[in-house]
Formats: C-alpha cells, structure tokens, sequence
C-alpha cells in the first residue's frame, strides 16, 4: 500500500525547511515566552488590511444583490474583470483589455493556472536563483521541469545568465521583482536584455518562451523605487499577482493573471486558462473577495510600516557586519552568511554553512530560513514581517551571533 506519492514525499522533504523554522519558533515561544524569540521565518503580513476593506465587506454582507453567490464565468465577473483590466493597464504601460484578465486564487492559483495552460509534459521552465521555493512544486505539478539560472552581482536579473541555461524545451521564464527573498526591482534595463535574448531564442528555436512575471510584491516598494513593466519590455509576457500583500489579505486568496494584449496567442491563452482555471478545481477566484478588491484597487496596506522596519533591521543588521543588498521593495533581507576564517564564500555555500548559521541563530532565539530553500546556499533569508520591537530587541542578539560565530563557538 503506498499511503502518498512519491513525489509528494520528495516535495515535503525539498520545503521542509521553512516548515521546521516555523516549528522551531512555536516550541521556542513555549519555552521562553513570544517576546523572547525573534521569528523572521515566515513571509506572512503582519500589518492589518486597510479600514476601508472592513468598510466594502460590510457593505457587501448587506448588499443582497440576487445571485451573488452563485457560479460565475471561470474567469470571474466581467464587471470585475473591466475595473481590473483599467488597473493593470496603468501599471503595466500597455493597453490591456478585460478580456486578458482572469481572476484567480491567489497568485499561487495564478501561476498554477498559467503552468497547466502551458506546459507539456517535459517542457522546461527557467527559474533565477534564489528563487520562491514553491515555483518548483508548481512547475512539477504540471509536469514540467525547473531549470535554474544564477543572477547577477546584487541578484540583478541577467539575461546572459538566462540564455545560457535556454533550450528548445524552454516554455517559459519566471521572474519575480520585487523579489521573494531578495527584495531586489528589477530594472528596465535588465528586462530588455531578458526581452532581446528570449526573442533571439526564439528565432533560433522556433519557440519562443513565455516570460512570467509573478508580481505579487509590486506594490510594497521603498523611496521612489518604481517597478518597471515586464509587459513593456516583451510581448510574450503574463503578468501574476495578487492583493495577498498588498491588501494584507494572503488568506482570502484573491489575484488574478493579466496575458499580455501584444501576444500572439493571447486569445487562446484566455481560453486555456478558463477551461485550467476550472479544472484545477479552482472553478472561480471567490466572488466576495472579487467584489471587494474591485472597490479597492487604489487602496495598499501600510508600505511604511515595513520600510521602516525594514531600515531598522537593516541599520542594525549592518552595524553588527552583515552583508545583504539593501531590499527595494517586499519585506525580506537575504544576507551572506558570514565568513569564517579561512573559508571563501563559495566553500561555506558548498559546505552547507547556510544551515549550519541559521541553526547557529536559534541559538539567541533568532529564527531565519537556509539560502537552501530558496536555491541558494551560502545565504539566509529573514522577513521582517514582525513588529519594530520584535526587531529592535532581536539586534543585539545578531550582533553576539555573529561574534561568536567568527571565533567559531
Ligand atoms: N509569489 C511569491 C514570490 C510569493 O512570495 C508568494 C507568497 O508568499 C506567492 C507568489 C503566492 O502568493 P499568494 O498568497 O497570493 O498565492
């Protein structure tokens, strides 16, 4: 009798690892009360939705409009799908109609929906280091096979890097800016050389990949940081998203899937993705939640919440001599683990020193997550999606964790 996939099996053990900081935090919080532990492990929003959202669901509980709580077109309300289409629209650059939205669970829904619309069996899907551990199971669960690219210096986004892992396989690109761990925008620059080399590709191959750009984060960005346009930059281009973060609303489960208008399969992508939409068994994005963020498309949580906690941490992660590229937008730093005498960067990344920190952190009830989960060892990951108290208290500790470390205790 086999109780689960093999697959599965594997699945559990490869994303274990943001798991077993969680769990570690919940018995360290037991033991030494929650004000005690320092749990950066996990990227769920701590800041509350904005006022206006309870107002709309309010309005929307004694709103009794016949049917509203019926089945609906696969991909979601036209009326909903319209006010959408104006949004992406605007951020996007380009002129994208109703008809390229479909509404979806969550981004995650989103990417699942674009993946099983795509892929065949055995097609291949580029992901850059480090990368959203999950991408992997997506791509897996529609049979396709993840093949990763290293970014560039800073984790910008190259294209070099990207061609040189392209085949004729190659269905689609994944990239995520702000990115999810990195808090690194990419800029227009690096999208047209992505854009350029794709499209040489294309030429050479007779396929050319789609570019999948999973955009969850693009409204949480710091300063005057803007998020250029994937859309702009590349005709083949489905942006994914979600109010998961923008709304602080991860477990409402609402997003939705823009296709580029400047596709040339953009009428068949729509059709494919309303017939996967349904049989993923997602059937429609929840007809609440599509009511709602339809009245709140120019509404955000609080960014500055976690641009000053960001700064706070990174002051103070800094102060005590970490290295990590200053996030741009999210609310993750991704720092090296740091060197121990003797060994280079790269030799404590292959000697899995990333793990062996992050264990070293739980020590001061610091809880982070290995570059490993996110294909990158030699890193650690910590979401500041904690209050600015929880990171002012937790600085001294990273600052004897990393002095012990150096003298090797
Ligand atoms: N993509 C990235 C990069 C993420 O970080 C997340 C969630 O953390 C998702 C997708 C999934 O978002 P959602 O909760 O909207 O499904």
């Amino acid at each position: 009798m086999v109780a689960i996939s093999r697959l599965i099996k594997e699945s559990m053990e490869r994303s274990s690892w943001i798991r077993r900081m969680f769990e570690e935090g919940v018995k360290l919080k037991s033991q030494f009360g929650a004000d005690k532990v320092y749990d950066f492990s996990l990227g769920n929003p701590d800041v509350e939705p904005p006022e206006s959202f309870r107002e709309v669901m309010n309005a929307l509980v004694h709103d009794r409009e016949p049917g509203a709580h019926g089945y609906m077109p696969n991909t979601g309300y036209p009326f909903v799908r319209e006010a959408v289409a104006r949004k992406a629209s605007v951020q996007q650059g380009v002129d994208i109609p109703a008809s390229s939205i479909v509404m979806t669970v969550g981004a995650a829904g989103g990417l699942n929906t674009v993946l099983k619309t795509i892929l065949d069996p055995g097609d291949e899907v580029v992901l850059i280091r480090p990368y959203f551990a999950e991408y992997y199971f997506y791509i897996q669960n529609h049979q396709g096979r993840s093949v990763e690219s290293n970014a560039g210096p800073g984790f910008a986004l190259s294209a070099e890097n990207v061609r040189s892992v392209l085949s004729p396989r190659t269905a689609a690109v994944i990239v995520n800016s702000p990115n999810n761990p990195t808090g690194v925008i990419y800029t227009k620059e690096q999208l047209e050389a992505l854009a350029a080399v794709l499209v040489e590709h294309g030429e050479e191959v007779g396929r050319r990949p789609y570019l999948i750009a999973d955009e969850p984060y693009r409204e949480i960005v710091y300063g005057n940081a803007v998020v250029p346009s994937a859309m702009e930059a590349y005709p083949e281009t489905i942006v994914v998203t979600s109010w998961s973060k923008t709304l602080s609303l991860p477990g409402e489960r609402i997003g939705y899937i823009a296709i580029s208008p400047r596709c040339a399969d953009a009428k068949e992508l729509f059709d494919g993705m309303a017939m996967c939409t349904r049989i993923l068994g997602y059937v429609n994005a929840p007809a609440i939640m599509q009511r709602a963020v339809s009245r709140l498309l120019d509404e955000k949580c609080d960014v500055a919440s976690y641009a000053r906690r960001g700064a706070v941490l990174a002051e103070g992660l800094r102060a005590a001599g970490y290295e990590f590229p200053d996030p741009q937008g999210a609310f993750y730093i991704f720092a090296k683990v740091p060197p121990i005498e003797g060994t280079s960067h790269a030799e404590a990344a292959s000697l899995g020193l990333d793990v062996a920190f992050v264990m070293h952190l739980k020590k001061y009830n610091i809880l982070g997550v290995p570059g490993v989960g996110f294909g990158a060892p030699g890193w650690f990951r910590l979401s500041y999606c904690v209050s600015e108290k929880t990171i002012r208290d937790s600085i001294p500790h990273f600052a004897e964790a990393m002095k012990d470390w150096k003298m090797g205790v």
